[in-house]
C-alpha cells in the first residue's frame, strides 16, 4: 500500500521523525536501545508522543501507541478522537512490511478513531551518522481491523466510545 499522505500526515510524520532522533539520543546516552514509538494526531491537531514501555515486570509492559492515545486522553478526555497514528519500528534493514499495531492496540485505536483513521508504519534503521526512515505504509484502522468488538453490556454500560 502506497504512503499517499494528506498534509496533516505529512506533518505527523516530520514531527515523528525528529522526535525519534530526540528520544533515541536520550536513551544511548543512558546506554539504552532504540524502540518502537508511536505519534498521533487527534482531530484537535495536537501530536502526542508514545514509547513501548518495558520496566522488569513484563505484565506491566504496554505499548507505544496506547502510551500515545493515554496522553491523548490525559489532555483531552474520553471524547477525543485520534484523526492519525505513525508507529514507527527500529529494524536491521527495510522490511516487506512495517510493524502494524498489536489486536489491542487495534482495537483501541478503533475506539478512539473512526473507520478512517490513518495508521501509518514507519521503518527506521539507525546508521552511522544518525537514523534513516526508508519506507513508510499508510493503511486505515478498518484495514486492520473490519470486524470490531463491540462491548455493549454489563461493565462496559457507560462506556460511550461513538
Ligand atoms: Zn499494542
Amino acid at each position: 500500500m502506497d504512503a499517499q499522505l494528506t498534509e496533516e500526515e505529512k506533518r505527523l510524520v516530520e514531527y515523528s521523525k525528529e522526535a525519534i532522533v530526540k528520544y533515541n539520543k536520550i536513551r544511548h546516552a543512558k546506554n539504552g536501545i532504540d524502540t518502537l514509538y508511536a505519534f498521533l494526531m487527534s482531530e484537535s491537531g495536537k501530536i502526542y508522543d508514545g514509547a513501548a514501555f518495558e520496566p522488569n515486570l513484563s505484565h506491566a509492559s504496554f505499548c507505544g501507541e496506547r502510551h500515545a492515545i493515554s496522553n491523548m486522553v490525559l489532555q483531552e478526555s474520553y471524547k477525543a478522537k485520534i484523526k492519525s497514528i505513525v508507529v514507527a519500528d527500529p529494524v536491521p534493514d527495510i522490511q516487506s512490511r512495517g510493524t502494524p499495531p498489536c489486536g489491542t492496540c487495534r482495537h483501541l485505536i478503533w475506539s478512539f478513531g473512526s473507520p478512517d483513521t490513518s495508521v501509518i508504519l514507519m521503518q527506521y534503521i539507525q546508521g552511522k551518522n544518525g537514523w534513516i526512515f526508508p519506507k513508510l505504509e499508510k493503511f486505515k484502522i478498518s484495514d486492520f481491523y473490519p470486524l470490531p468488538y463491540e462491548p455493549k453490556e454489563g461493565l462496559w454500560d457507560n462506556w460511550e466510545p461513538k
